[in-house]
């Protein structure tokens, strides 16, 4: 009978024995899926947040540290690490400086570069130049992203590193979810850029359409006029160059499908197409590449987008992107932001009492501040793929400079006003 007994326990220790070596040994993936399940569970019965962002560039971060510091529950899900570069211009207006500052949000240790003059060139040779209305100043997305996401961690916004990949919205609340949680939360912001994958999840319009635009960006040293950013226009695309911080050059440039899959590799695209610029030739020529390739992203839709889609407020180029000709919308992202969190607060304070009030306030005041402004830039954008009327646009601002400022003045906004 002992001896029976004892092997049974010893059978019983050997089956757990081998569960904990196949949980410890033979997958990784299933000790994984067991905290996972146990990570939802607790996750799920302790977090109701007030809001939940989706996306952690410019626009998600600023309303994060907006809202938390406004004494909200926020949760921020961004898919990638930081910091990281991004394909952007790196040009950014002055307006949002009073803004950022009301956020205690200091950019100054960051080295930027000022900015206060513009120059246009074209294939043949013509050059428009003028002073910028507002003036602004040249810093990486790598720096800029991660000065954000440091302030609003130390805000005490919970970022995770996580995909939404579905969002729904029942008895007045959101769930959001990811492959790895679920969280409810009042109210939603979407900062997921210009195209993600929750613009499929929502059958957002824009999204089946083919975009015929792709855009590169790297970093270089060289000498370049250090407080000027200078667009240089090239068959079938813009090339955008301006310093950042520590007099690192970034550059940036915007071009049409159709074209670029015609050559082997980008550096056979760039002799054989932009440097028929020769002014943006010069500056490669005298340029050297400091990252290992040069970044890429494709499909890059201006088309329009509604700012509330599924209950959801849109901030940044979720709502929608202005052509990066007009160098503006980093400013923009920041910007919606601001009003996006002014008007969240006011609902989670009761001073607006409806969700649907909530949702027509923040569709008016979108309209209100960017509607024209991206009339704009596609007007601009759309006249200046055409050989012609580029020729015709140079001759003009040639002849008449402050026809350029007032241009610039017409796709840029005033200094966002802090109450
Ligand atoms: C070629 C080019 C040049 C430009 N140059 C300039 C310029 O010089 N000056 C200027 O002011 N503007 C410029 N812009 C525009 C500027 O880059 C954007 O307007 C700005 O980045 C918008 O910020 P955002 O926060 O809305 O989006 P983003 O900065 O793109 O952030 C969106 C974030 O959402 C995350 N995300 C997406 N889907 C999910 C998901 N499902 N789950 C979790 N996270 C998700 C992404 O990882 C990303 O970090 C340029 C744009 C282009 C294309």
């Amino acid at each position: 009978m002992k001896k029976k007994i004892s092997n049974k326990k010893r059978l019983k220790n050997n089956i757990l024995r081998r569960f904990f070596e196949m949980l410890n040994n033979s997958s990784i993936y299933l000790k994984y899926l067991v905290y996972i399940r146990f990570f939802l569970l607790n996750y799920n019965m302790e977090k109701k947040q007030d809001v939940v962002i989706i996306g952690g560039g410019l626009a998600g971060l600023t309303a994060a540290i907006h809202l938390s510091k406004k004494g909200l529950k926020v949760i921020l899900i961004e898919k990638s690490e930081y910091p990281r570069h991004k394909v952007c211009g790196e040009y950014i207006s002055n307006e949002v400086l009073p803004y950022l500052l009301s956020l205690d949000i200091d950019i100054s240790p960051s080295n930027s570069q000022q900015i206060s003059s513009f120059e246009f060139t074209t294939q043949n040779g013509k050059i428009a130049r003028t002073k910028l209305p507002l003036g602004g100043f040249g810093i990486s997305r790598y720096m800029l992203d991660n000065i954000l996401y440091k302030k609003a961690l130390s805000n005490g916004c919970i970022i995770l590193k996580d995909t939404v990949i579905a969002i729904s919205f029942e008895n007045d609340g959101f769930s959001v979810t990811t492959p790895n949680q679920i969280i409810n939360s009042k109210l939603v912001l979407g900062a997921f850029g210009k195209r993600s994958n929750i613009d499929q999840f929502l059958t957002r319009n824009f999204i089946a359409k083919k975009s015929p635009w792709l855009a590169v960006k790297a970093h270089y040293s060289g000498n370049v006029p250090k407080d000027q950013v200078s667009l240089h226009n090239f068959s079938g695309g813009y090339c955008g160059v301006s310093k950042v911080e520590n007099g690192i050059i970034n550059i940036c440039y915007l071009a049409d499908y159709a074209t670029f899959k015609k050559y082997k590799n980008i550096e056979e695209y760039q002799k054989n197409v932009l440097y028929k610029n020769l002014q943006l030739k010069s500056v490669f020529e005298k340029s050297t590449l400091l990252f290992e390739r040069p970044l890429t992203i494709s499909q890059i839709s201006f088309d329009k987008k509604r700012p509330v889609e599924s209950h959801i407020l849109m901030i940044g180029d979720a709502a929608g992107l202005i052509h990066p000709m007009c160098g503006n919308g980093m400013a923009m992202a920041i910007h919606s932001a601001k009003i996006a969190s002014e008007l969240v607060l006011k609902y989670h304070w009761g001073t607006i009492t409806s969700r649907n009030i909530l949702e027509k306030k923040y569709t008016i005041e979108w309209k209100k501040h960017f509607g024209k402004r991206l009339i704009m830039g596609r007007i601009l954008a759309s006249a200046l793929t055409n050989k012609a009327m580029t020729n015709i646009f140079v001759r003009l601002i040639a002849s008449m400079p402050s026809l350029l400022s007032i241009i610039i003045k017409q796709t840029h906004g005033k200094p966002i006003a802090v109450n």
